[in-house]
C-alpha cells in the first residue's frame, strides 16, 4: 500500500519545488507535475524524510533515484507538447517516469535490471496512470513496437550516442541525455533533423550512472 501524502509532505515538497525554482526551471507544467507526484512514495519507509531534498539517492541494485532538479530540467528539455509519445531509458525507481505519466504523456520506460523492474511496476500499478508502460529490457534496442517516439529521455550516461534510439525518434523529435563515462558527462538536448541528420546541444556538466549494455536477471 501507498503511504500517506501528509500536508507535512506537501510543504516540503513546496519548498523543495520552490529551490528547483531558483535553479532555473520555468516550465509551469513540469513544477505542477513535480507537485502533483508524492516523491516520498518512491521511497523506502525508513528513508522518506530524504525525499524532499534535492538530492539523488540511492534505491538499491547500486542505482539512484534523480536528484529533483535534474529530473525538472531534463523534463523541461524536452518541451513535452501533450500526447507527445515519449520512451525513456532507465526507469529506476519509476519517479520520473510517474511525473511524465502525469503530464498527460504516452510514455513508455524501459528497465534493465529485473528487481527494479518488477518492483516499480508494483508501485506504479498503485497510480492511476493509463498511458504507462513499463518494460523489462535493455535500452540500447528502444522499443521498436512502440515507435517512433515524439521524445525519448535517457537518465543512465551512455558512452556514445545510442543510434538505434535517434532511429526510433520522429523529426523534429527530441532526445535529453547524459553523456559521457565516470569521470566527465555533459547533458545533451539532440533534435532529429532528417534521418541522416541530427543537432547536438551541451546544456550543462552533468553526473548519471552509467548506461549499461544487456539485461540483469
Ligand atoms: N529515472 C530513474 C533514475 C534511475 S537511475 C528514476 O526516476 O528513479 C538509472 C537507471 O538506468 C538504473 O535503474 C539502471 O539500472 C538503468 N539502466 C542502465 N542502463 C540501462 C539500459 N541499457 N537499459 C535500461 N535501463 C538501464
Amino acid at each position: 500500500m501507498l503511504p500517506k501524502d501528509t500536508y507535512k509532505h506537501q510543504g516540503m515538497r513546496r519548498k523543495l519545488l520552490s529551490e528547483i525554482m531558483d535553479k532555473g526551471i520555468t516550465d509551469e507544467r513540469v513544477l505542477a507535475a513535480m507537485m502533483r507526484i508524492p516523491r516520498h512514495f518512491f521511497f523506502e519507509k525508513v528513508f522518506i524524510e530524504k525525499a524532499y531534498e534535492d538530492k539523488a539517492f540511492p534505491i538499491g541494485e547500486e542505482q539512484t533515484i534523480s536528484q529533483p532538479s535534474t529530473v525538472a530540467l531534463q523534463t523541461q528539455l524536452l518541451q513535452l507538447q501533450k500526447n507527445d509519445r515519449v520512451l525513456e531509458i532507465g526507469t529506476g525507481s519509476a519517479y520520473q517516469a510517474a511525473v511524465l505519466a502525469s503530464m498527460g504523456n504516452r510514455v513508455i520506460s524501459i528497465e534493465r535490471n529485473r528487481k527494479l523492474h518488477k518492483r516499480a511496476k508494483h508501485l506504479i500499478n498503485q497510480f492511476q496512470f493509463n498511458k504507462l508502460t513499463l518494460l523489462y529490457g535493455d535500452g540500447y534496442e528502444g522499443a521498436p513496437a512502440y515507435a517512433p517516439f515524439d521524445k525519448v529521455i535517457i537518465t543512465a550516461a551512455p558512452p556514445s550516442i545510442p543510434t538505434k534510439l535517434i532511429d526510433q525518434m520522429k523529426i523534429n523529435g527530441i532526445m535529453v541525455l547524459p553523456f559521457g563515462n565516470d569521470a566527465q558527462q555533459e547533458l545533451l538536448r539532440i533534435t532529429k533533423i532528417s534521418d541522416q541528420s541530427f543537432k547536438q546541444e551541451v546544456i550543462t556538466k552533468c553526473m548519471f550512472v552509467p548506461m549499461l549494455k544487456g539485461t540483469v536477471d
